[in-house]
């Protein structure tokens, strides 16, 4: 790309860009998001307990615990939920 402006902000030219990313990267949740508070559900089971028209939730962070056997879980009971 050439030297130049884009919208305002000077633009220089790129050799590449380096993107690191983690691996297991545990989601920060707020408190209540996996066990509900003050007797109310907790966000992530009102996301995970049925799908929402023909739309389900499948992801390692509804699980709590990032590796491959939660999103094979999470993806295998979303499948289900909407067949
Ligand atoms: C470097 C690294 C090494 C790892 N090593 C291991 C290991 O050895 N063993 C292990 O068990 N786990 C490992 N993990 C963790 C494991 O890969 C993840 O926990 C798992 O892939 C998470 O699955 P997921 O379905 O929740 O999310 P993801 O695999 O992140 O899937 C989310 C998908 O949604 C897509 N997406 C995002 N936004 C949108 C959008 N707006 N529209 C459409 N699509 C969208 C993304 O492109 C992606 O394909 C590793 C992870 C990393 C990063």
């Amino acid at each position: 790309m050439a030297q130049g402006r884009a919208g305002g902000i000077q633009v220089f030219p790129r050799k590449g860009i380096i993107l690191n990313r983690w691996g297991h990267a545990y989601v920060n949740p707020q408190p209540g998001f996996f066990f509900g508070v003050n007797g109310k559900p907790a966000p992530r089971d009102i996301l995970r307990n049925r799908p929402h028209g023909r739309i389900a939730f499948a992801n390692t962070d509804l699980a709590g615990a990032s590796d491959h056997r939660n999103s094979i879980r999470e993806a295998d009971r979303a499948v289900k939920q909407l067949l």
